[in-house]
């Protein structure tokens, strides 16, 4: 959209209507020009949702964020422990090889999840969530392998 286009539908549109500034909320009613009076931050007219259907797509993030914080923070955890003891560890060796294996990847999920965000939306609800189930299912393998290894 061409920059005085888009002022001349914003001053149109806030000519008569109440809008808060998506930043301070500043009511923007009677706004002349495409800066909010407020924060002084530039505004666009946009199309948007009226029920963004987000609820698959964070739990799926949620789970993967997990995954990844639990083995990165404990893979870290473990590192800067064996380097402290010249590489000796007392536990089951075995317990660790999930750690770099789950931080790579939940990191590589999660780069591939936060890529195919409008190719989840366009799913329909039982897919959409079965898809969010199994992401979630394959974030927690590396931890649980974990946990159950170091006992
Ligand atoms: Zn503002």
């Amino acid at each position: 959209m061409e920059a005085d286009e888009n002022r001349e539908l914003l001053e149109r549109l806030l000519a008569t209507s109440d809008a808060p500034c998506p930043s301070c909320e500043y009511n923007l009613r009677g706004l002349k020009g495409q800066h909010c009076p407020e924060c002084n931050q530039r505004l666009v007219l946009r199309v948007g949702l009226a029920e963004p259907r987000l609820g698959a797509f964070v739990t799926g993030l949620v789970g993967i964020a997990a995954g990844l914080g639990f083995c990165g923070l404990l893979g870290i955890y473990f590192l800067v422990y064996l380097i402290h003891r010249n590489f000796q560890f007392a536990g089951p060796g075995a317990a660790i090889v999930p750690l770099p294996i789950g931080t790579t990847l939940c990191g590589g999920l999660l780069w591939w999840w936060i890529d195919r965000r409008g190719w989840l939306g366009r799913k329909e609800r039982g897919p959409r969530w079965a898809i969010t189930a199994a992401v979630f299912a394959v974030s927690l393998v590396c931890p649980l392998a974990f946990t159950v290894l170091i006992r």
